[in-house]
């Protein structure tokens, strides 16, 4: 079995005002990287359209609704003063929805070992009636409630390793014991949220946040510590990993001090786990990472440690 690398040419389309750090040049950093030699073995997949009821997996109709009203036929509609909505963004983020849903399917269906979403509009931050931080639906949700409702798993878990607190995840999850929840994440950073008090409405939230500067040590101790003991309490079924690559040193919108080593080390942990736990069912989904050459690094050393559990 293989790694899918699921991605479309719509989540070029998504534009953001000139100058903001959610880019199309990151997507085309991290294609361009994955053009090597050494990625020829994955089995590239179009992202597909996501449908509605995809969407309301996770949110309310009332959610969906809204964000077709803002999609604009020219320029920008803004939602708030980092995100807003250009002619192509509701296509890429169907996209970004799809290739989650669509990655689940190839993993349960045995047809690949696991799966990375290289996919944009992002998704972590993107609450049940609100977009915000670059988000508008939640990606990585919609793929876990996809596995549940749909496949029928009992359990799943989602990490994220992004710099930012996944408010969006959270929110999203905060009332389903069958998901597990755990993050880490730079406190004090936008959005403001994830402290470790905040823990789900059964416990399945575990937010580890960290200090401005904290590296790789952090990272090791905070997986060994909470993240992992947390994993084998909850024994999902399947891991998703809201793989965002802004806690990078190189990055521009944060103080953590990360390594493509760091995200290597804790990708092999989390295929480690799942192969233990679940037959190394593993679904990746881009999340952050602003510094292009910091996230291409980054992306590699994350999709070539997915490529090595084949
Ligand atoms: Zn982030």
């Amino acid at each position: 079995m293989t790694t899918a690398f699921l991605s479309h040419s719509d989540c070029l389309s998504h534009h953001n005002p000139e100058g903001h750090p959610e880019s199309v040049a990151r997507l085309e950093a991290i294609q361009q990287r994955m053009s090597a030699p050494e990625f020829d073995g994955l089995m590239r997949i179009e992202a597909p359209l996501c449908s509605d009821e995809d969407i309301l997996l996770a949110h309310p109709a009332a959610h969906l609704s809204a964000m077709k009203a803002a999609s604009p036929e020219s320029g920008f509609q803004f939602i708030d003063g980092d995100t807003s909505l250009s002619p192509g963004s509701l296509q890429a983020a169907c996209r970004a929805v799809g290739a989650n849903v669509k990655a689940v399917d190839m993993v349960l269906s045995g047809q690949v070992q696991n799966a990375f979403c290289a996919t944009r509009p992002p998704g972590h931050h993107a609450e049940q009636l609100q977009a915000m931080g670059f988000c508008f639906f939640g990606n990585v949700v919609i793929g876990a409630k996809h596995a549940l409702e749909r496949h029928g798993l009992s359990r799943v878990a989602v990490v994220d390793f992004d710099v930012h607190h996944g408010n969006g995840t959270q929110d999203l999850v905060w009332d389903d014991p069958r998901t597990l929840f755990a993050s880490t994440h730079q406190m004090p950073l936008y959005p403001g949220t994830g402290s470790a008090s905040e823990t789900g409405a059964s416990g399945n939230v575990v937010n580890v946040p960290l200090v401005p500067y904290a590296d790789g040590s952090d990272l090791r101790a905070a997986f060994e510590q909470e993240i992992l003991p947390a994993l084998h309490q909850h024994k999902p079924e399947m891991v998703f990993i809201s793989a965002g690559f802004d806690a990078h040193a190189r990055d521009p919108l944060a103080n953590l001090h990360f390594t493509e080593e760091d995200f290597a080390w804790a990708t092999r942990v989390l295929c480690d786990f799942a192969k233990d736990t679940c037959q190394g069912r593993v679904v990746s989904t881009l999340e952050g990472g602003y510094d292009l050459q910091a996230l291409a690094a980054s992306v590699a050393a994350h999709v070539g440690v997915l490529m090595e559990q084949t």
